[in-house]
């Protein structure tokens, strides 16, 4: 993809702070941290979602995330690491791991919603019908 940024990461033509690269994947730092070590981990190979990412390429990028966490969780003294696969800013399929800190005054948890009576049953319904 000519005009995707993270392409242009892969082949070199933006710079960026790699920390990891094999043939199937690239973990870089972002740009703009949400804490300081907040990396993205993508495939070299262009796939808009995660959903139309091959399986192998996926199981590339999650074990790769998997080995990241603990380095830098270790390497940034933070207390955990947050995986995230937002999907709606660049169109190139990545996940973001985000060094937290228990004092870092971010919500650890996303606001929450209940149920009404019934709606819980009828929604995961509607899920299984379109497995
Ligand atoms: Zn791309």
């Amino acid at each position: 993809m000519d005009d995707c940024i993270f392409c242009k990461i892969i082949k070199g033509a933006i710079p960026a702070e790699k920390i990891y690269e094999d043939d199937e994947v690239v973990a870089f730092l972002d740009i703009k941290p949400v804490n300081f070590g907040h990396t993205l981990v993508i495939p070299k190979k262009h796939y808009e979602k995660m959903e139309s990412t091959p399986d192998d390429t996926l199981s590339a990028v999650f074990t790769n995330a998997k080995k990241l966490i603990k380095v830098i969780k270790e390497s940034m003294s933070a207390d955990f690491v947050a995986l995230s696969v937002v999907g709606i800013d660049v169109p190139h399929f990545h996940i973001h791991l985000i060094p937290r800190y228990f004092n870092d005054n971010m919500p650890v948890f996303w606001p929450r919603k209940e149920y009404r009576e019934g709606e819980k049953e009828m929604i995961a319904e509607k899920i299984k019908k379109a497995l």
